[in-house]
């Protein structure tokens, strides 16, 4: 199943017809509420059947409604940094260590609000001076409190999967700020088009992306590739902390990463999940 956010945070079920309000499938849901999709998430094999009931209905075609992010508010947004070898290289020179990577590394926090939709442009905040990049990645959404999980069942957890621009602003030798902030703008981190539950992607190995900017392809990915692992992820970070229902853990980029200007667009596809087409625009603010 693919379930979006759509116009004041409607939950929804896509499919080759459109898309589902399914909103009413979660009796206290209300408008304007993105926080309410963590619970839908928590409770999602509970309403399963609300939801399918739901389904019966005329869909609503996708060009009438504003996709939002799947997951708006998650309580943990986590992510890998160099998790493809590939990419790890040519982050070398960059980066103080060649040999750190996500396997030593863990994860590292991007802030909750620099989370935008697929409908949202990437708005760059006026530095001209710096540089700004795009990484294309796929991300976990977790279904279910993770705490101490072995990498055995680390996969009982997921919830589903999602594409997601990990934006960043590179350091230079005189611009050292943590990499929290760097990838924090608001924006920075386009999530969507929808999540696809773990039921119908299957093996997250088997998931891969491409990104082009301006219609020209820059990355090539694919989970099997990754330094560290979907399940192994999961079991490492919850060996720091619970994760919660709703939470996001991106995993990485594959190399090929570059800087983008206000005028470009990124577009990003996995076949299991879907196309996000972002413009990258200067920020008005
Ligand atoms: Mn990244």
């Amino acid at each position: 199943m693919k379930i979006a956010v759509f116009d004041d945070c409607r939950i929804g079920v896509v499919n080759a017809g459109g898309i589902h309000d399914v909103s009413a499938a979660l009796a206290a849901w209300q408008p304007n509420r993105p926080w309410m999709v963590n619970e839908f998430i928590e409770r999602f094999d509970e309403l399963r059947p609300a939801v399918l009931k739901l389904c019966d209905e005329v869909p609503i075609p996708l060009a009438d409604v504003r996709l939002r992010a799947p997951v708006p508010r998650p309580i943990n947004f986590l992510a890998a940094p160099l998790n493809y070898r590939a990419h790890q290289s040519e982050m070398t020179g960059v980066m103080s260590s060649g040999i750190d990577t996500a396997e030593r590394l863990g994860f590292f926090v991007k802030a909750v609000g620099s989370i935008s939709g697929p409908a949202d442009a990437i708005e760059l905040p006026n530095r001209p001076e710096r540089r700004f990049d795009y990484e294309g990645e796929i991300a976990v959404v977790i279904g279910r409190r993770a705490a101490g999980v072995p990498a055995e069942r680390a996969l009982e957890h997921v919830f589903g999967y999602t594409l997601l621009l990990d934006m960043t602003m590179r350091m230079t030798e005189d611009h050292r700020e943590e990499r929290t902030m760097r990838k924090s703008f608001s924006t920075f981190s386009p999530m969507g088009p929808w999540i696809t539950t773990h039921d119908e992607a299957g093996d997250p190995s088997a998931l891969s992306l491409r990104l082009w900017v301006n219609g020209e392809l820059r990355q090539t990915g694919a989970l099997t590739d990754l330094i560290v692992n979907v399940p192994e992820m999961i079991s490492r970070a919850s060996a720091v902390l619970p994760l919660e229902a709703g939470d996001v853990y991106t995993t990485g980029s594959p190399a090929g990463v570059g800087q983008i200007v206000p005028g470009d667009v990124i577009e990003v596809e996995s076949p299991s999940i879907g196309r996000m087409r972002v413009e990258v625009a200067a920020r008005a603010w």
